[in-house]
């Protein structure tokens, strides 16, 4: 099975000049998401991980089915104002602008060993927040998975001194 055949590319979205990657048709077949899904879980496998993290909301998609499958549990990294406990929270500078994404004060117990899921990595500004948030807490993160890598944008440099897994290259 080629992953790729699953994934749609939408020109100009959701601005000019943009190429918008969209794992929606991969979610919506049945063996294309397992089969996604088992390739995450076999690279977890051999981490021994404890814990799952994913940004919201394509990062839900892809790692609870991950943690689901390795019996470990996942905590949501989320935009400021929707998780109702204390919260820790981290912000990270955008092309124009800032974002803040936000965890959970008791998501990550220190010590425990962490796998970051996300849908695609392109500047690495999220997956960055996401691990300095962990790390916060105490966490450490072993590995980061993605479904796709948009290569030109170098996300990869960002996140250099951590272990990478993505399915896909564009
Ligand atoms: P980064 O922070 O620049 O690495 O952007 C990654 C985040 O933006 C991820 O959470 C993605 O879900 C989202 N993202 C950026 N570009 C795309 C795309 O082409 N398709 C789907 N999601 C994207």
């Amino acid at each position: 099975m080629n992953l790729k055949d699953y994934v749609a590319s939408i020109h100009d979205y959701p601005k000019p000049g943009i190429i918008f990657r969209d794992i929606s048709p991969l979610m919506a077949d049945g063996a294309a998401y397992r089969e996604a899904t088992k390739q995450i879980v076999d690279y977890a496998k051999e981490k021994a991980i404890d814990m799952v993290v994913g940004p919201e909301a394509r990062g839900f998609i892809v790692g609870c089915p991950v943690a689901f499958e390795l019996g470990v549990g996942f905590a949501p990294v989320r935009k400021p104002g929707k998780l109702p406990r204390e919260t820790i929270s981290v912000s990270y500078e955008l092309e124009y602008g800032t974002d803040t994404l936000t965890l959970h004060a008791d998501a990550i117990k220190p010590g425990q060993r962490v796998l970051v899921c996300d849908d695609l990595l392109a500047t690495g500004g999220t997956v960055k927040a996401t691990i300095e948030l962990i790390e916060k807490l105490g966490g450490i993160v072993v590995g980061c998975a993605f479904l796709i890598e948009l290569e030109e944008l170098h996300g990869r440099e960002k996140i250099k001194d951590y272990d990478i897994l993505t399915l896909m290259d564009y």
